[in-house]
């Protein structure tokens, strides 16, 4: 387990646009909609414009449908 949240935390560096890598990582529920943005990335910007990592990664998909999430559950990368 150990070795294994290790090698997500990396993961998560790597893939800093999808996840925010604050003081704790937000991997849950990703947000249904951007959240008011406080610094930095203009959350709007990435709307619907990355692949959504849970829909095509995560084992028990995204927990959201398609429309309340603010990634695409469309293939965007192929
Ligand atoms: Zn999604």
């Amino acid at each position: 387990m150990k070795a294994q949240n290790g090698g997500l935390q990396t993961f998560l560096r790597n893939h800093r646009y999808i996840f925010e890598v604050k003081n704790t990582v937000e991997l849950r529920v990703p947000s249904p909609y951007p959240k008011p943005s406080s610094d930095a990335q203009p959350v709007r910007k990435s709307y619907k414009s990355k692949n959504c990592f849970f829909h095509f990664h995560h084992p028990q998909g995204c927990p959201l449908v398609d429309s309340d999430c603010s990634y695409s559950h469309e293939d965007l990368e192929s």
